[in-house]
């Protein structure tokens, strides 16, 4: 970090910013030029707040040279991160494919999903309980007797669960789920990934609406800072100027993220696009990028699905997917 100093600023200042710096173990470089007097930090400067340091009378503008976020940051862990999720692994070149319904609704319906996607090959079923929902008079998911439900089709078929949290009181109920989902909405709910960080479950992160790729892996920071270091990345599309998709697929953040992160990224094509026809090519293309996985919404009965039915998959619509994901992966390995 790079700290430019005002050209008035007074000497005393400048000495009691440099001695703070010292106090909290940085090692301090000198420059004196002409017009600008700067000093860089040496150590690691993630545990600083550039706000605070911009609050110094003394202070023109700071430079971030090193990333501010640390456990997340592939320069300090500079291979592929494999999160295993109840033997299932996903990263470094482990590919899964997370598919199910949007929101659990019936036993019939999660029992007919999930043996569908099972056959299709999926490796882990999804199906939310907590439902986030714009509007409070839509469905908001059956909670604990949808848990409930996931969790019979998961000893049913034998595939780990995936299922979203909203609040860290409902913690608890989450014991049997292989792996936790915090939604886009959430993204930024610093208390719920705090406590998230706590436990010992993999999270899978969404991205958040509107959230910068810096802002989404310094969430990721704060699951991990907490000493859960499992934490799966998961594109699911941004808010933008375009009416035509629900969101617009990100794709360049699966590169992007690679580069700057060690975690594994999936994409969410459903929700990015929240059309049905282009789940398909999207979810492709999410592989050329260089996913490790893809979550699809899966639905037995898409027209009457009590949320997200038209971005919804018809079972046989995902069979036909998954055979062009393997294709595709197949061609890509081949490259
Ligand atoms: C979901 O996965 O059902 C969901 C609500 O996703 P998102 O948080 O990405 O909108
Ligand atoms: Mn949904």
């Amino acid at each position: 970090m790079i700290i430019i100093l005002k050209q008035n600023a007074k000497e005393e200042q400048v000495r009691e910013l440099k001695e703070s710096m010292r106090n909290q173990g940085f090692d301090i470089h000198e420059s004196t030029g002409a017009n600008t007097n700067l000093f860089g930090l040496i150590g690691d400067t993630s545990i600083i707040d550039e706000d605070l340091v911009m609050a110094n009378d003394a202070v023109e503008a700071v430079r971030r040279i090193q990333e501010p976020y640390k456990k997340a940051n592939r320069q300090f862990h500079p291979t592929d991160s494999v999160v295993d999720v109840n033997g299932v692994k996903i990263g470094g070149g482990h590919f899964q494919v997370m598919a199910g319904p949007c929101s659990i609704e019936t036993k019939e319906q999660m029992t007919s999903v999930a043996n569908s996607v099972k056959d299709a090959g999926a490796g882990f079923l999804r199906g939310g309980a907590f439902k986030p929902r714009t509007s409070p008079y839509a469905f908001q998911g059956l909670h604990d007797e949808g848990l409930k439900l996931l969790l019979e089709a998961k000893r049913a078929t034998g595939l780990p669960v995936v299922t979203e949290i909203m609040d860290p009181r409902d913690l608890p109920l989450f014991d049997d789920v292989d792996l936790i989902q915090v939604g886009a909405r959430n993204m930024q709910n610093f208390e719920l990934l705090k406590e998230l960080g706590k436990t010992n479950k993999p999270v899978l992160l969404k991205r958040g609406l509107a959230a910068t790729m810096q802002e989404w892996l310094m969430s990721a920071e704060y699951i991990m800072a907490g000493g859960n270091e499992d934490v799966i990345l998961c594109e699911r599309g941004i808010r933008t100027y375009e009416t035509a998709v629900r969101n617009t697929l990100d794709l360049s953040a699966i590169p992007v993220i690679k580069k700057k992160s060690h975690l594994p990224v999936i994409v969410d094509p459903s929700h990015a696009t929240g059309v049905r026809d282009l789940v398909e090519p999207m979810a492709l293309a999410a592989i050329a990028a260089g996913a490790d996985g893809l979550m699809v919404e899966v639905h037995n009965n898409p027209a009457k699905a009590l949320c997200d039915g038209p971005q919804s998959l018809t079972p046989d619509a995902f069979n036909d997917l998954m055979k062009k994901v393997n294709k595709t992966r197949t061609f890509f390995e081949t490259l």
